[in-house]
């Protein structure tokens, strides 16, 4: 029986309660009987909602065939809130996934204006390079760049087929003046999720695509499109996961555009600790009054930090909950800690950087 945690105030935020109703997500936690070893995000329900997840699971632990399918956008720097995906890409690499990972240039070209030299660029020194860094063995990934995938562009002109424009139209919200190419784009999300399944891959299998509850209308799409070629292909309807969100230092959304919200994979131990220090707390104005009243770590970014990243240890994070809340711990130490963790963190990943840097460039020359 895995060890249980809670490491929020509130089972699932309300706004994503309301999406979980809504379309029909299904939550993360009744499945976790069925797993031995689930992830330390799985636990303490960062991963909160799921479609399907059962028959991935189900093939897992049958040792047959699965697919975990996931992108990445070359438009910016790799942050702490991407590495939540690569985590769990790790986990179920050690548990037998076919992994296919799509560099996502041509999104990042016609929905960001990046050329396709920069995003190749982007790709390797921000991403690639750092996710093997992280342990993730792309030797045994199927890593591909959208423009150069043939049979993701052919499917995705099939399968547009049967996608009308009132459809995407209601699910992106074109307008007028956008561009084609940005309009014909989700019709190539699509074909990524389900290319995996296409006889000259893998054949129909289960597949799954971790996400954030943003991403959810892709989702919905792409298994409405995979119902509607069930003739054609026999697709098996693309499962899914939903993750929190990791919010900004500054308490707002972590983005690469502004630097102040995130920790950078390569942000120089400098920069880590003006950044913790000067992150968005649930303390109290002055130490005094945060030894008698307690912090509210459930509007901390910094407990986030450890939930996230900095303490897979269950014990470990309830201890430093309770602290928080009883005032035991203030925040000027508790951010010192946070500090020490993530230098310590970054200093080794670093170093790792230094020797998959080469492995990364020489990976995405053979690439399909
Ligand atoms: Fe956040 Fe730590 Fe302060 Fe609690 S003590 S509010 S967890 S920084």
């Amino acid at each position: 029986m895995p060890i249980r945690i809670d490491p929020w105030s509130a089972a699932i935020p309300k706004d994503y309660a309301k999406l979980m109703e809504e379309f029909g997500i299904e939550p993360f936690e009744s499945l976790l009987d069925r797993m031995p070893k689930p992830h330390h995000l799985m636990r303490r329900r960062v991963i909160f909602g799921h479609r399907d997840f059962g028959r991935v699971l189900d093939a897992m632990f049958a040792h047959k065939k699965f697919v975990v399918m996931t992108g990445l956008m070359p438009s910016g720097r790799m942050h702490i809130g991407h590495k939540l995906v690569i985590d769990q890409l790790i986990w179920y690499q050690e548990r037998g996934a076919n992994i296919y990972l799509c560099v996502a240039d041509l999104e990042a070209y016609s929905a960001r204006d990046v050329p396709f030299e920069e995003a190749r660029r982007l790709a390797v020194d921000e991403y690639l390079t750092n996710y093997l860094a992280l342990g993730l063995n792309l030797d045994k990934c199927n890593v591909y760049f959208q423009s150069r995938s043939d049979a993701v562009r052919h499917l995705a002109y099939m399968l547009a087929k049967k996608v009308n424009f009132s459809e995407t139209r209601a699910i992106y919200g074109f307008a007028g003046n956008s561009n084609i190419a940005h309009i014909f784009y989700p019709m190539v999300d699509v074909a990524d999720i389900l290319h995996p399944q296409l006889r000259e891959f893998e054949g129909p299998c289960p597949t799954v695509v971790p996400v954030g509850v943003d991403q959810d209308p892709h989702i919905r799409l792409a298994r409405d499109v995979a119902a509607r070629f069930q003739r054609e292909f026999g697709f098996i309807l693309p499962s899914s996961t939903y993750h929190r969100l990791m919010p900004g230092l500054t308490g707002e959304k972590m983005s690469s555009s502004k630097p102040e919200t995130a920790i950078f994979l390569t942000d120089s131990p400098e920069q880590v600790e003006r950044k913790i220090r000067d992150a968005f707390t649930g303390g109290q104005p002055t130490a005094d009054e945060q030894r008698n009243l307690g912090g509210d770590p459930d509007k901390c970014t910094v407990y986030k930090l450890y939930v996230y990243h900095l303490m897979p240890n269950d014990e470990k994070l309830l201890d430093l909950r309770e602290a928080c809340k009883s005032g035991a711990i203030i925040c000027g130490d508790c951010k010192l800690r946070a500090i020490e963790l993530m230098t310590k963190f970054l200093k080794a990943h670093q170093a790792k950087r230094k020797s998959t840097e080469a492995k990364a460039k020489k990976l995405v020359e053979k690439v399909y």
